[in-house]
């Protein structure tokens, strides 16, 4: 069964397709810059042969179109029509409190994925956006929801609740979400498979950590805590995310710097996290030579975001009373062996114990623990868009022809 994944943002649509059974990778790609000037679609066939075609997609319904052409072209399709893709499946940011696991897409699941735009003002209206261009494109096609918020779902009051009047939480919905929950769903079920442990008997941590950050606590294969919050912006320092911090900062800099509640949650998102610390970049490899050739904010911020991420797993450890494994993932967590060290190394008082020589690999699946560490660490590449996959598949297989 072939499934196109849709990855969309509110100018670009990231797709896959893939064939299910298999779970080998047809065609991929990402059409940027929709609806701005300069738009192009980005195009990689079987074989990774790469494709570049340029022309005006005014909005979504026309980046999708352009897709589908290029799925079934002459020059570089790979089915040879369109009745060969089976389902689409969507990843959708916010599912609120409504979804607890991915939804076939109907009427009433469009309406709640749109009472959750207040939540995700940046994603949800794009998703709606991708969900509408594919159903105009292939109205017979079923499509799939998967929320990053689902897998979280499973937290207690205890963790989601904020200490603020419970009125927020009652009137707007005010509480911990948590986001990438396709990949500390992927990345736990994986490490307990890797490991040998019995996933609904662990203790797991998985370490998201990419440009968005984000980490989590899976005791028996249900999530009890993670770092994100309301929105993406709270827990882990991240490239441009300030993560945690006193809300009293924003009354005192917005009087020094005048400026308001907009202007100060762009910079939180956008300015902050280890590009606000170092002054210098969001990504870690260019922390990395920096910090390598002396520049002490380099360093600076390297050491806060891997001390901020050691201090939650040890919350965490105190969370579930206790750890089987912690599980790093996403570009940095996959590839960042220095940043891996780092948090590694302060983990010493659970028993932790790094195996330097495993520790150099990158972007594999491997333990990078020694044999004798009481807790196993592990490296596990994530893939969201295998879940989302999956996913539509068993929907898709459950519906009646
Ligand atoms: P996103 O949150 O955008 O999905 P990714 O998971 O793709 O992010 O992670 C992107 C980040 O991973 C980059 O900004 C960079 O900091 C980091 N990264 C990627 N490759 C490496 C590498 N080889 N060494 C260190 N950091 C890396």
């Amino acid at each position: 069964m072939n499934v196109l994944v849709i990855n969309c943002g509110s100018s670009s649509l990231k797709f896959q397709l893939m064939n299910v059974d298999t779970e080998k990778i047809l065609a991929s790609g990402i059409c940027d810059r929709i609806g701005i000037e300069g738009s192009v679609l980005s195009y990689k066939d079987t074989q990774g042969k790469k494709y570049e075609y340029k022309e005006a997609m005014p909005n979504h319904t026309k980046a999708i179109e352009m897709v589908l052409e290029s799925l079934v072209s002459k020059e570089c399709g790979v089915i040879s029509s369109l009745e060969e893709i089976r389902a689409i499946g969507h990843r959708v940011v916010h599912g609120g409190e409504f979804f607890k696991e991915s939804v076939l897409i109907n009427e009433n699941v469009i309406n709640r994925i749109k009472e959750c735009s207040d939540l995700a003002p940046l994603h949800n209206p794009a998703h709606l956006m991708g969900i509408e261009a594919c159903h105009i494109k292939m109205p017979n096609t079923p499509m799939v929801a998967v929320f990053d918020t689902a897998f979280h779902q499973t937290m207690p009051p205890k963790a989601y609740i904020y200490g603020v009047p419970y009125e927020w939480y009652q009137k707007h919905k005010v509480r911990r979400y948590g986001f990438h929950g396709t990949s500390h769903k992927y990345v736990s079920q994986k490490t307990a498979e890797f490991l040998g442990l019995d996933y609904h008997n662990s203790k797991i941590i998985v370490c998201h950590l990419g440009n968005g950050s984000s980490i989590s606590a899976i005791k028996n294969g249900e999530c009890v805590d993670t770092s994100m919050g309301l929105t993406p912006l709270e827990g882990l320092i991240m490239g441009t995310r300030s993560g945690d911090l006193d809300p009293a900062i924003l009354e005192y800099i917005s009087k020094r710097e005048d400026l308001d509640i907009q202007s100060l949650l762009n910079i939180l998102n956008k300015k902050s996290g280890v590009l606000g610390i170092s002054g210098l970049s969001s990504d870690f490899r260019d922390l990395l030579d920096a910090d390598l050739a002396g520049n002490e904010r380099a360093k600076l911020a390297r050491t806060a975001f891997a001390y901020r991420v050691m201090k939650y797993v040890g919350a965490y450890c105190a969370a579930m009373n206790g750890v089987d494994a912690v599980s790093f993932c996403a570009g940095v967590g996959e590839n960042a062996k220095f940043i891996r060290g780092m948090i590694v190394k302060q983990l010493e008082f659970l028993g932790v114990e790094l195996d330097e020589e495993a520790n150099n690999i990158c972007g594999k699946e491997a333990i990078i623990s020694t044999p004798n560490s009481k807790v196993k660490i592990c490296v596990i590449p994530t893939n969201e868009e295998l879940v989302i996959a999956r996913d539509t598949k068993t929907i898709v297989s459950q519906l009646k022809l």
